[in-house]
């Protein structure tokens, strides 16, 4: 970049889109000037640019929250009125009362869980990191789901390399990610067939860091999925809240990485992302979640 002065700098230019669909789009540009000579300073730099970037995924995330809770609520004072009147006529249609009471129920429902997913983001904002032992993690992500896998009838599969070594990571966030990336895994491999429904965890060593994979039986995620895959309030079930995704993509991120999907309708789909074994590995790596 030039200055007003005309010597040039090295700075880092940032830009995202914000604003709802419908709405008219609106895109903010960052640019930060960056000291070359000053490596702790640069450092810094990068860390307000990756908090600014979180700033801007919660702005544009309260937009969609109100969205999602509002639908609910609304749902729920229509019922409420519609099932009151119901009650006011001569001979009370108790049939149409239940069935506008379960609708509330379901959409209190949905509403709460909008809130619980919200709460397990926000929820650690103060950076945690530990060398956490990964192998004891993957073990208690499966032992919290046992029940539920047995239940399906899915038969697991742990490959976990020999030679791993500690991670360097806030355990409650990543167990948060193995534990919604394996239910996700569960979901898909509801409707298959049950000799069919085989979960893969994997870990290894990679240079530096641990590679992590789930990977399921399922029908794969379809392309037109795919490229909504990870955003806010994206869902393909029914009383689905489509933040899991959105809640690991920023997780597997403020540890310096990204989450990976390999998938196939004849192989399933392969979540993977990989952790840093050394608290420098990366220079974000001890920033908070959310600031
Ligand atoms: P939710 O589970 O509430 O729908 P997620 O953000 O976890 O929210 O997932 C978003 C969508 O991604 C799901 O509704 C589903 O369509 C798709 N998806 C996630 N994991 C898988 C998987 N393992 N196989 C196929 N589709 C998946």
């Amino acid at each position: 970049m030039k200055s007003p002065d005309g010597s040039l700098f090295p700075a880092h230019i940032s830009g995202w889109k914000n604003g709802q669909s419908g709405q008219q789009d609106r895109a903010i540009l960052g640019i930060t000037k960056l000291h070359q000579s000053r490596d702790s300073e640069t450092f810094n730099v990068l860390g307000d640019i990756a908090h600014a970037g979180r700033i801007s995924m919660l702005g544009e995330m309260t937009a969609s929250i109100s969205h999602e809770v509002n639908q609910p609520l609304g749902s729920i004072v229509t019922s409420a009125e519609a099932g009151l009147r119901w009650l006011s006529h001569e001979q009370p249609n108790l049939g149409e009362v239940r069935t506008l009471l379960e609708r509330i129920a379901n959409s209190g429902r949905r509403a709460g869980n909008i809130i619980a997913a919200l709460k397990g983001l926000a929820r650690n904002t103060k950076p945690d990191r530990k060398a956490v032992d990964i192998a004891a993690l993957i073990d208690e992500a499966v032992l919290i789901l046992r029940s539920d896998l047995s239940h399906r009838q899915i038969a697991l599969r742990l490959e976990l390399a020999p030679d791993l070594v500690p991670v360097w990571i806030d355990r409650t966030q990543i167990l948060q990610v193995l534990v919604n990336l394996v239910t996700n895994a569960a979901q898909a491999m509801a409707d298959g067939q049950a000799w069919n429904r085989t979960l893969a965890i994997r870990a290894r060593k990679d240079q530096r860091r641990v590679t992590v994979e789930v990977e399921d039986s399922g029908p794969g995620v379809d392309p037109k999925v795919r490229e909504r895959l990870f955003e806010s309030f994206y869902t393909t079930k029914i009383g689905g809240v489509g933040m899991g995704l959105a809640i690991c993509r920023s997780i597997i991120e403020a540890h310096g990485s990204t989450i990976e999907l390999q998938s196939s309708q004849y192989l399933g789909a392969q979540f993977s992302f990989s952790l840093p074994t050394e608290p420098d590995a990366d220079g974000l790596a001890a920033r908070p979640l959310l600031a």
